[in-house]
């Protein structure tokens, strides 16, 4: 199996637009951060993690062919506002894709693109996706999926289990239910935004208090914000880094 970070940015991106920070004005290319997704490959079948609002330039720079399964962690729109993006795959390849959500996410994403569902007859736009509601651990091309119930703010997200690797992005708090779906990991991918405090996101050391609970043997931060260089790696204790766009684990 192997894991690719398609996007490691918050909602803005970075470089944020108009902005002239240091990290926006970054020469150095792990600075800059395309909004969160996950590729998982796994026998020759890929599963992608969000639509990101990037999901064009990031199938594009990781010569992606084909996409086999969506899994949605939440509504929000920097995971989702690049379902349309899937059209490309679609004619090609004419599959449906089938994707993945609990109820809320599933209906709200729905809600939001009935066209990528049910298509438009009178346009000859096909469906592209054929959603599914997910209740707990399943199997998708021989990778067992657990899904992870998430706090993110007000509203709940989920994160997701590959065997012995899980991601949980956009996060506020890990409900104590869910500690024990995390049991053992090698390598973990969570939300930490930035430095300073965030209602709807850990910040840094809110994600490492996390990963002192769950003790996996090598944590990558994410969906992280022009407050954090890549530069400042050092700064994190031994086991943990920043993830970039493009970094690749082989499980
Ligand atoms: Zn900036
Ligand atoms: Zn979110
Ligand atoms: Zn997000």
């Amino acid at each position: 199996m192997k894991l690719v970070i398609l996007g490691s940015g918050t909602s803005t991106g970075v470089p944020m637009v108009g902005c002239r920070c240091p990290v926006c004005s970054s020469s150095d290319p792990h600075d800059k951060r395309s909004r969160t997704s996950l590729l998982v490959e796994t026998k020759g079948k890929n599963i992608i993690v969000d639509t990101s609002t990037d999901l064009r330039q990031q199938a594009l720079r990781e010569g992606i062919e084909h996409i086999d399964a969506v899994l949605f962690t939440h509504s929000h729109s920097d995971h989702v506002n690049g379902i349309d993006d899937l059209r490309g795959f679609h004619f090609i390849h004419r599959n449906i894709v089938p994707c993945y959500g609990d109820d809320a996410t599933m209906a709200a994403i729905v809600g939001r693109f009935p066209y990528i569902f049910k298509g438009l007859e009178v346009e000859g736009y096909a469906p592209l996706m054929e959603a599914h509601s997910i209740t707990g651990r399943f199997d998708l091309f021989g990778c067992s999926i657990t899904p992870v119930p998430l706090q993110h703010g007000y509203l709940m997200s989920t994160g997701y289990r590959f065997n012995n690797s899980a991601y949980l992005t956009d996060c506020s708090a890990i409900p104590d239910s869910s500690f024990p779906l995390l049991d053992g990991l090698e390598l973990l991918i969570i939300d930490a935004l930035r430095y300073s405090p965030h209602e709807n996101h850990f910040h840094i050391d809110a994600a490492l208090k996390a990963v002192a609970r769950i003790r996996p043997k090598r944590t990558v931060l994410t969906h992280l914000t022009h407050e954090v260089s890549h530069n400042d790696s050092f700064r994190l204790p031994p086991g943990s880094e920043f993830a970039y766009d493009g970094m690749t684990f082989e499980l």
